[in-house]
C-alpha cells in the first residue's frame, strides 16, 4: 500500500470556517487556474456545455468544468484529445478541468437503464417509462477486474478497469481526476454493497499506482446507504495519499427520503474528512447545496442547471417566489407566463435577464424550430444564477453569516 504523500499537483488552502457548522471557504489551485470554494462545477459531459459557445463560457466567468471519461473515451476518443494537446486546448478553455472516472456509468448504463434505480433511489417517472417499454438489458458487466461497457453509440464493447481509467484520464489531460469506482444503485442489498465496496477499495489502490502524478487524484467514498460500509470506506479512502476526497454513489431507498439519507451519510463520514478538498459527485439542487456546504463539501458537479434549463425549468430566488417545494424554479412554458413582462428573477443580473422577460422566454421555449435561442438564454440564466448563489454562500461564510443565509433560503 502507498502511504507516503507525493508532491501534490493541487493546492488547497482553507480561508474561513463557519463557527456553527463544517462550512468552509478555500482556494483550490492547479496549473490551469484557481477557484474559490465552495464552487459548483458546471458539467461539460462531451467537452462542451450544451447550448453554450466559448464566448458564453467566458462571459459567465466559468473557471472550472467537469467532463466525462466514458463519453470522451468513445467520442471523439481520448487519444485524439491527447494529440490535440489535452482537454484545455481541445476545448480552448483556460481553467481547471475535472474528469470523472467512468464509474458512474456502471449505474447510469446499468441498473438505471434496466430498472429505473438511480443515485437517489427509484426514479418513478423513469420506472413508468421502463415498464411501458419493457425492461432494457443492462449495458454493463461488472467483474473484480473492471467493467465492460457497451457503447451507447454503436453497441461495441469496451473494458475499463482502474488502469484503463487512469490511462484515459491521463490522455484527456484534466487537472483533477477520479479514482475508478463502482457507483452502485440504491436498490442493492447490504451484501452486494459490501462486495462492490471491496472492489472499489482495491481499485482505489490501483488508481493511485497507475495514475499520472502530474494530475491530482481524488479517492471516492462509496458504501451505499449502509452506515458501517460508508464509515469503512471513509476511513480507508482518507488513509490513502489522495489529493482530495470525493463522495459518490447511491444514498437512499425511496425517492422521497433520499435527500435526508444523503445528509445522514455525509454526517456519518464527516469526522473522517480532513483539510483535503472534498467533492460531492452529481448533486446540485439548491437545498442540497446548502446542506452539503454546511457539512464541509467544497465542490460539486451537477448537470441540473443546464439540463433543467433545456427542460424549460428556470431558477428563481425567494423574492421571485422560489421555495423548497418548487425547487426554486418556474416552468416557463406554463400559460401564466405568456404575458408576464417581468424578469425571470428579480435579483438576477445575467445577460438573459437584462434583455428578456418571462414572456419572451415563454415564446422562445414554445417555438418548435428555433429552440437553440431558448436553450442558450435559459442555460446562461441558470448557470449565472447558481454561480452567483455560490458566491453569496462564500461571502456569507467569510462574514460569519452562513447560518443566516441558509435559514433565509431553506425556511
Ligand atoms: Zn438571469
Amino acid at each position: 500500500m502507498i502511504t507516503k504523500k507525493k508532491e501534490s499537483p493541487l493546492s488547497f488552502k482553507i480561508t474561513a470556517r463557519d463557527k456553527r457548522s463544517r462550512a468552509r471557504t478555500g482556494i483550490l489551485k492547479t496549473k490551469s487556474g484557481k477557484i474559490e470554494t465552495p464552487y459548483l462545477i458546471p458539467v461539460a459531459t462531451k467537452a462542451r456545455i450544451i447550448a453554450l459557445n466559448k464566448k458564453d463560457i467566458k462571459n459567465l466567468n466559468i473557471k472550472c468544468i467537469l467532463a466525462n471519461t466514458y463519453h470522451l473515451h468513445l467520442k471523439p476518443g481520448d487519444k485524439l484529445i491527447k494529440n490535440s494537446g489535452g482537454l484545455n486546448k481541445f476545448m480552448d478553455f483556460k481553467g481547471i478541468i475535472f474528469t470523472d472516472s467512468g464509474g458512474f456509468q456502471t449505474l447510469s448504463l446499468g441498473e438505471a437503464k434496466r430498472t429505473g434505480y438511480t443515485k437517489l433511489g427509484k426514479n418513478q417517472e423513469r420506472e413508468k417509462m421502463i415498464l411501458k417499454n419493457e425492461k432494457k438489458p443492462s449495458f454493463v458487466k461488472i467483474t473484480d477486474k473492471g467493467i465492460q461497457f457497451k457503447s451507447v453509440y454503436d453497441n461495441s464493447l469496451h473494458f475499463i478497469g482502474p488502469k484503463e481509467s487512469m490511462k484515459i484520464q491521463s490522455n484527456l489531460g484534466s487537472d483533477v481526476i477520479m479514482a475508478f469506482d463502482e457507483c452502485t444503485p440504491a436498490n442493492k442489498s447490504f451484501s452486494y454493497q459490501k462486495t462492490a465496496l471491496t472492489r472499489t477499495n482495491k481499485w482505489a489502490v490501483l488508481s493511485l499506482k497507475y495514475h499520472n502524478p502530474k494530475q491530482a487524484l481524488y479517492g471516492i467514498i462509496q458504501g451505499g446507504q449502509f452506515k458501517n460500509l460508508r464509515i469503512k470506506s471513509a476511513k480507508f479512502i482518507s488513509s490513502l495519499p489522495f489529493d482530495g476526497i470525493a463522495i459518490g454513489g447511491s444514498f437512499g431507498e425511496s425517492y422521497g427520503d433520499s435527500k435526508r439519507a444523503m445528509h445522514q451519510i455525509i454526517d456519518w463520514i464527516s469526522q473522517y474528512l480532513d483539510d483535503r478538498p472534498v467533492h460531492m459527485l452529481g448533486i446540485g439542487w439548491i437545498d442540497d447545496l446548502f446542506e452539503c456546504v454546511s457539512r464541509g463539501i467544497d465542490t460539486f458537479d451537477c448537470v441540473h442547471p443546464t439540463r433543467i434549463a433545456r427542460h424549460k425549468q428556470l431558477y428563481i430566488s425567494l423574492e421571485s417566489g422560489g421555495n423548497k417545494e418548487n425547487k426554486f424554479t418556474i416552468k416557463i412554458v406554463k400559460g401564466r407566463y405568456k404575458n408576464d413582462k417581468t424578469k425571470i428573477d428579480k435579483n438576477c443580473r445575467c445577460s438573459t435577464c437584462k434583455h428578456y422577460t418571462r414572456a419572451d422566454l415563454y415564446r422562445l421555449a414554445k417555438e418548435k424550430n428555433n429552440n437553440n435561442d431558448y436553450a442558450k438564454l435559459a442555460t446562461i440564466h441558470n448557470l449565472h444564477f447558481m454561480l452567483n448563489l455560490l458566491e453569496q454562500i462564500r461571502k456569507s461564510i467569510k462574514a460569519g453569516k452562513f447560518q443566516k443565509l441558509k435559514k433565509h433560503w431553506l425556511k
